[in-house]
């Protein structure tokens, strides 16, 4: 059986897990942790990076920071995973869905103007696939309107857009270092803060609402409750974990994308027949190889397609239902304009197997088979 998704493992994590436990400080905010928070600094070359507990929870701290109050609105696709909107309807704001561009399944950012209201306080892109929103269009919109902007960048760790990095250009970015990204600790996350003016109250958000980051740095003699937070500290144990993916992350990048052009380079004769559709990576933005997925004509197709690669052994899936359709979403949200991507092209994405380790005759395979259920 081909799985879909096979969590990261380069061979360096048990010493470093042990390492941990060695140096007795299994808790956050160890060593491994600095060197991942560094690590992500100065890849990005955002100001601060605070590692977490979960890209959720990154994006819940973002929404603190935003000072996010009950009634206010927050603009983001529908198209996304249900943390997006989580963090926000948590402080009582409310999610207002724009439909997406159909080529790159990215919020469509001429929409996003009409949608912005008195209430409207943050905008937030999410980098579909590690393929950068048009940011230069979105920071406009939100510098004119003073929006924060909150990038949803889950996706997007060694991607860039016009040589950005992802998750660096907003006010806030939120990278996910769960099992199925390219860069895993089991569960866990980072929050990029781009203002300086942010970092203090970010630590303290992070920390129980306590000034504990600065008692640590020997800043000040004790530490105090100073404000409301909560604890979005990862344990050492996966900061540990995730580090031995960060210091190979160059190869990592390289091997995933290398499998992405190759699942590309195959299937590109089904597309020219016009039988299915592949993605589109605009010539500015690099991306990071995360997910390789084709569309089909239409929803049986897809679940055809999906049967037939199961039969061979070769696990597919799709995602997402949009937001605005799920129960939460039309209790808690609102679509601005008219749906005229969001369903329609949800309904016909598949996603083919792509993890580290996948191997290249196995996408020959998997690319083949696709290719047999056309009759190619
Ligand atoms: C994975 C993902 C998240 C959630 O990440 P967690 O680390 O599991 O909280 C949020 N948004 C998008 C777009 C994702 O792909």
């Amino acid at each position: 059986m081909i799985r879909f998704n096979v969590p990261p493992f380069t061979g360096k994590e048990m010493d470093y897990i042990r390492q941990a436990v060695e140096n007795q400080k299994i808790c956050g905010d160890g060593e491994f942790t600095r060197k991942c928070s560094e690590w992500i600094e100065e890849r990005t070359g955002t100001r601060k990076c605070l590692l977490t507990t979960s890209c959720t929870h990154a994006t819940e701290l973002a929404a603190l920071l935003a000072h996010i109050q009950p009634g206010d609105e927050v603009i983001m696709p529908s198209y996304t995973f249900v943390s997006t909107a989580d963090a926000f309807v948590l402080r009582g704001a409310v999610p207002v869905f724009v439909d997406i561009r159909p080529d790159t399944m990215n919020i469509d950012e001429t929409l996003i103007e009409a949608a912005v209201t008195e209430k409207t306080k943050a905008v937030v892109p999410v980098h579909y696939a590690g393929v950068g929103c048009e940011m230069d269009t979105i920071m406009d919109i939100a510098a004119r309107h003073h929006l924060y902007v909150i990038e949803d960048a889950a996706q997007g760790i060694m991607a860039s857009y016009k040589g950005k990095p992802l998750g660096a250009i907003g006010d806030f970015g939120c990278f996910s270092f769960h099992e199925t990204k390219n860069y895993s600790m089991g569960e866990g996350g980072a929050l990029l803060i781009r203002n300086e003016k942010d970092i203090e109250d970010a630590e303290i958000f992070r920390e129980k609402g306590t000034d504990r980051s600065k008692y640590y740095r020997g800043q000040v003699d004790k530490y105090r409750w100073q404000n409301y937070g909560s604890s979005y500290l990862p344990s050492e144990l996966n900061a540990a974990y995730l580090y031995a993916q960060l210091e190979m992350a160059d190869a990592i990048n390289e091997e995933r994308l290398n499998l992405w052009n190759q699942y590309w380079r195959e299937l590109e004769p089904l597309a020219e027949a016009g039988r299915i559709e592949l993605p589109f990576i605009p010539d500015y933005c690099v991306q990071n190889g995360h997910m390789f997925y084709i569309k089909n004509a239409d929803l049986e197709e897809r679940a055809a397609l999906i049967d037939f690669l199961k039969e061979n052994d070769i696990l597919a899936v799709f995602h997402y239902i949009p937001l605005h359709s799920a129960p939460a979403g039309l209790k808690y949200g609102r679509f601005h304009g008219e749906d005229r991507y969001t369903t329609r092209e949800s309904e016909r994405l598949l996603r083919l197997p792509m993890y580290y380790g996948l191997k290249e005759d196995q996408v020959s395979f998997i690319a083949g088979k696709v290719k047999e259920f056309y009759g190619f």
